[in-house]
């Protein structure tokens, strides 16, 4: 890309444009996952929706690679291209928060915790993620499984409407008045139908919660997920569940329930009972902790600059077989820092959705699967990846193709037929309505339907990247 147009750029946004050996590239380049290396021609730091229209505009008439940042937390590092432009969202941090009518308009760089912090001021939350520091965007956009979906829905189902630029540079809303089919598929495409400039969100009282976690050793582990599979079928709404494998810094490898329990708190003591008293555990960490500290307590696991990856898939059935296989591989990554095997309970409002009521199909699944494999050093990765395919090969007999696109490596194509499913096709109509020359391609991406003609306009360099 020539001096010339890195200067145009730069003069058609309020934010700062950086290119390599520039102060501040290499800092915005990075993402937590440190298995993602990649290098932009130029990384735009957008101060607000005009900016993007300008780069969307400006890497459409340069054909050049485009990626969007939000939080980052894209295990499959989507957020950061090479030698293209990234258009990075994180310094846009608006939020308003409208306790009266109970909603947040919020920009599209907050994380978790930035908006959770504002919307509890007012005792208000949404459902978002688990760690303080994912971003809302790309979480809500895929879909965003949280402490409060069992009550109120996965992030997705809160969504009001969302301001978003288009392929073509134009600035739209969407909401159940205004391009509906556009708001149906925002809601679980990830970035596919365009650059989502700000979110506007249901919110609901939330005081206090009950929450933490109870820790066995790790050989007790299949007694525990028998207890995990009856007891879940019988929670209440209000009660959100998983399990993990893990390591605590001075208690070494553990096995690990966590719960969160969001309504009345003695109601809370009732319902967690069964669990506290189930086996001994060695530590029990339940307490009654503001929402904020709920949303922060597994930020610890999670420092950014480990390489992580990711195997996730739906379970068809949790039988016994199922249980002996995962407790088989608990307590035995090779990294101490890996969350693996673990399982979320999915239930209550967010399955109470049709499949096709929004973009994001997988509503009728009680567990995902996930092999979240954390680790730090680069010579160690060839020992993490291969035995978190191995303990996911283990489990697939009892998983189905099924993938919560959030959690997908860059595993290629299959990955986002898996993650769109039965809604695949109608998600590839709208994007050759709104991305016909499949523009944004940074992430799982939908390819849209095209006929020949449409393609010969394109020319030889679009076509070739559909
Ligand atoms: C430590 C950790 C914990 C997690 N915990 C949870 C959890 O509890 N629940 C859950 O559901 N998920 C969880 N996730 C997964 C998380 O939802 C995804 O990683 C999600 O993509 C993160 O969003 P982001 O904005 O930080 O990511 P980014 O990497 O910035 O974006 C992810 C994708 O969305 C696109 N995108 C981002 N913002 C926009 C936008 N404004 N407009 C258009 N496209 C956009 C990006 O281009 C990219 O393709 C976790 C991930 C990590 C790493």
């Amino acid at each position: 890309m020539g001096y010339y147009a890195v200067e145009d750029l730069r003069k058609s946004v309020r934010g700062p444009v950086l290119c390599p050996g520039e102060p501040g590239y290499d800092e915005t380049r990075t993402i937590p996952n440190a298995m993602i290396d990649r290098r932009p021609a130029m990384i735009a730091r957008c101060a607000g929706a005009a900016d993007v229209i300008a780069c969307v505009r400006f890497a459409r008439e340069h054909n050049l690679l485009t990626s969007i940042r939000g939080g980052g937390h894209s295990v499959a590092g989507k957020s950061v291209c090479d030698d293209g432009l990234m258009i990075d969202l994180s310094a846009m941090k608006g939020i308003r928060v409208d306790p009266a009518r109970r909603t947040a308009r919020a920009q599209t760089g907050l994380t978790l915790g930035e908006f959770d912090r504002e919307t509890q001021a007012f005792g208000l939350a949404t459902t978002l993620g688990t760690v303080s520091k994912t971003g809302i965007s790309g979480l809500t956009l895929g879909a965003g499984w949280g402490h409060l979906h069992g009550k109120y829905g996965l992030a997705l189902d809160n969504l009001l409407s969302l301001d978003v630029v288009t392929a073509d540079g134009r600035l739209l809303t969407a909401s159940v008045s205004e391009n509906e089919d556009l708001f149906w598929g925002l809601r679980g495409s990830g970035g596919n139908l365009g650059v989502v400039t700000s979110l506007e969100y249901r919110l609901h009282e939330v005081g206090p919660v009950l929450g933490g976690a109870v820790c066995y050793p790790t050989d007790k582990a299949k007694d525990l997920m028998h207890f995990f599979r009856d007891w879940a079928d019988r929670i209440p709404d209000e009660l959100v569940i998983q399990c993990a494998s893990l390591s605590l810094p001075d208690a070494g490898r553990l096995f690990a329930i966590a719960a969160c329990y969001h309504g009345e708190l003695s109601q809370g003591e009732k319902v967690l009972r069964p669990l506290r008293n189930f086996g001994n555990p060695v530590v029990d960490l339940f307490a009654p902790i503001s929402y904020v500290q709920m949303q922060s307590m597994f930020d610890p696991f999670f420092p950014p600059g480990r390489l992580t990856y990711v195997k996730s898939n739906f379970v068809h059935s949790l039988s016994d077989e199922a249980i002996d296989t995962f407790a088989a591989f608990v307590g035995k990554s090779p990294s101490p820092y890996s969350f693996a095997p673990g399982l979320e309970h999915w239930h209550g409002a967010a399955t109470r959705v049709g499949v096709a009521d929004t973009a994001f199909p997988h509503r009728r699944h009680s567990y995902n699967f996930m092999v979240w494999s954390n680790w730090e050093s680069p010579s160690d990765s060839e020992e993490n990846i291969q035995w978190t395919r191995d303990c996911w090969s283990a489990m697939k007999p009892f998983l189905i193709s099924s993938t919560y696109g959030n959690y997908a490596s860059d595993e290629g194509e299959a990955i986002a037929r898996e993650a769109y499913g039965c809604n695949y096709d109608r998600l590839a109509a709208l994007k050759n309505k709104y991305d016909p020359t499949n523009f944004f391609r940074m992430n799982h991406n939908i390819k849209p339907e095209m006929n020949r003609e449409k393609r010969a306009d394109l020319g030889a360099v679009q076509a070739e990247t559909l």
